[in-house]
């Protein structure tokens, strides 16, 4: 059974003085009874902050990147081996790092392989431009970086890539690109079909029937009110909340949602 997941992607908002304070007033109305699992990202300056913060509250701490390498001349940069003791969980390849930082598909699949093996838990993001879905290529574009992420990660059989994606509690964010931080958000029915698209590229790249394994997240002005038109969707695993998830509230009115459409699948499978 796959976990319902809300990641909290505060971008570079917020300092030590004032995340830990948020991340204790978001875990505190967050509270539900289903199993839902919650994880707040704030910039690398807030992590201590923002564990600390944390601890004892069943929410986890990612960070909104790491290097491909572990350790070098990489001035600014950030390895798995400084996250230790840090973060659990780590976001990759947000279309914000692609756009600034000229990040590939081959660079976020060698930063998934560090990732994996130095056991955090990573959040791999992917969605298409306006322009690519406006010329119907939405399901081409995601489903090349798939194909591209999981040809540089893995140089084993595909039983190992299948069981190093799955061991580790890899997640896809599906975002399409036009809508994070517009206010502007897919449909579920669109977020679906590339939640379908999305699992295909990865049976096919490897996983076989292990891809249907792999939550599925939708990223892209996710609020309260719009949340549960994506988790009412089976495809569909939780959010990648932006925006929002600087505002308890908000944060609140997710995680009841995501709460419920928990249970109820838990209760599905009993
Ligand atoms: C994001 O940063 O991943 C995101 C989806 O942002 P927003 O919710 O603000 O669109």
């Amino acid at each position: 059974m796959r976990p319902v997941v809300v990641a909290a992607n505060w971008k570079m908002h917020t300092t030590p003085a004032d995340a830990a304070e948020l991340a204790a007033t978001i875990a505190g109305r967050t509270r539900v009874d289903g199993p839902v699992e919650r994880v707040i990202c704030p910039p690398f300056v807030c992590l201590a902050a923002v564990r600390d913060a944390l601890a004892g509250t069943g929410v986890a701490v990612g960070a909104q990147n790491v290097h491909h390498e572990l350790t070098g001349a990489y001035t600014g940069e950030t390895s798995v081996p400084m996250l230790v003791g840090l973060a659990s969980w780590v976001i990759l390849g947000h279309s914000e790092r692609r756009r600034d930082a000229g990040e590939t598909d081959a660079l976020v699949g060698r930063k998934l392989r560090r990732a994996v093996e130095g056991g955090l838990r990573p959040i791999v993001c992917v969605g298409e431009q306006l322009t690519e879905r406006e010329a119907g290529r939405a399901d081409a574009v995601v489903g090349g970086q798939i194909r591209g992420i999981l040809e540089a990660f893995g140089d084993g059989t595909p039983a190992d890539l299948a069981a190093d994606l799955t061991s580790s509690g890899t997640v896809i964010a599906y975002e399409p690109v036009w809508a994070i931080g517009t206010g502007r958000n897919a449909t579920g029915a669109d977020a679906s079909a590339m939640a379908d698209t999305i699992r295909r590229a990865m049976a096919d790249g490897g996983l076989g029937s292990r891809a249907e394994a792999i939550p599925v997240l939708y990223g892209g002005s996710v609020t309260a009110a719009n949340i549960g038109e994506f988790l009412a969707e089976p495809a569909i695993d939780g959010a990648l909340v932006g925006g929002a998830s600087l505002k308890p509230d908000e944060m609140a009115g997710i995680v009841a949602r995501a709460g419920l459409t928990a249970e109820a699948r838990a209760g599905e499978r009993e």
